[in-house]
């Protein structure tokens, strides 16, 4: 959710201080915040949900499927398997992927 107010407008409709509209205004700001945050933290929590091993669902998924390219399992389920389970294709090799920052 979005707020925007335009101050002078808001001057308008109500008779209001300038200091009591300050106050209005810190606590829409706040609001606002606050729900950025949240939208942030979702965001997170789909992004770890995309990122898991599709086949622990527990583990990091970072080992990219040649031919295919896919990157949805772990090491360890990664040598497990020989067919991609997104494509069904044969694996005839697993690259290891390090993210930056991780
Ligand atoms: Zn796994
Ligand atoms: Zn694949």
């Amino acid at each position: 959710m979005l707020i925007k107010i335009n101050m002078i407008q808001l001057c308008q409709i109500l008779p209001l201080e300038k200091e009591v509209l300050y106050i209005i205004m810190s606590v829409v700001l706040l609001f606002t915040v606050d729900e950025d945050i949240e939208k942030m933290e979702e965001e997170n929590a789909r992004m770890r949900d995309e990122l898991a091993c599709k086949i622990c669902l527990e583990r990091k998924a970072d080992i990219v499927f040649l031919p295919c390219g896919h990157m949805v399992s772990c090491g360890q389920c990664a040598v497990a398997i020989d067919k991609c389970p997104i494509c069904r294709k044969k694996i005839s090799g697993r690259v290891k992927t390090i993210m930056y920052g991780t």
